[in-house]
């Protein structure tokens, strides 16, 4: 997501711009991505650059995590970050790389994008533990059937890590 902002950075701190963010699609890394993306930014120049601000929300892909069937989980994000130009907008001098190594960088084309900010903020906001639905009855132990298609032939098993934290938990109580 990529926006030319030679023009906000020649205006006066303090000046504010907005932007609408829209994106049918975006790949947050080989196996993520967003979809659906809407919002908006807020631009303010600042004395080094631009502080942007965004709201923003989206559908983030992942799979269930009890039957591993892909799913989309929508998403809401905020995100303010200051984006320094790596090139001085009016005389065109590079500034250090001292100032630029913790910040986000508008590019020497005077190019602010979005795409990594965005990235870093929605995995942060992404549910950890996604469901498919909320009685999601998972996968079966033995065969991987998903149970939510109905139950295997499998005959039912007494599940020996519940028993051993059963055990735990009445240790615990014997003790206080
Ligand atoms: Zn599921
Ligand atoms: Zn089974």
């Amino acid at each position: 997501m990529r926006f030319r902002v030679s023009q906000e950075l020649r205006q006066a701190v303090g000046t504010e711009f907005s932007l609408e963010l829209r994106r049918g699609s975006l790949f947050l890394d080989d196996q993520v991505a967003l979809s659906d993306l809407e919002g908006s930014a807020r631009l303010l120049r600042t004395d080094r650059g631009l502080l942007v601000s965004v709201r923003a929300r989206a559908l983030i892909g992942g799979t269930c995590s009890r039957c591993v069937s892909p799913l989309q989980s929508p998403i809401e994000f905020n995100l303010e970050e200051e984006f320094i130009p790596i090139v001085d907008p009016v005389s065109g001098a590079h500034i250090t790389a001292a100032e630029a190594e913790e910040s986000f960088v508008i590019d020497a084309g005077l190019t602010l994008d979005l795409g990594e900010a965005l990235r870093q903020y929605a995995l942060i906001s992404s549910p950890s533990k996604p469901l498919c639905r909320p009685d999601c009855a998972g996968i079966c132990p033995t065969c991987g059937a998903n149970l939510n298609d109905g139950r295997c032939t499998c005959p039912p098993r007494i599940d020996a890590g519940w028993e051993a934290l059963a055990a735990i938990n009445t240790n615990d109580q014997e003790g206080s």
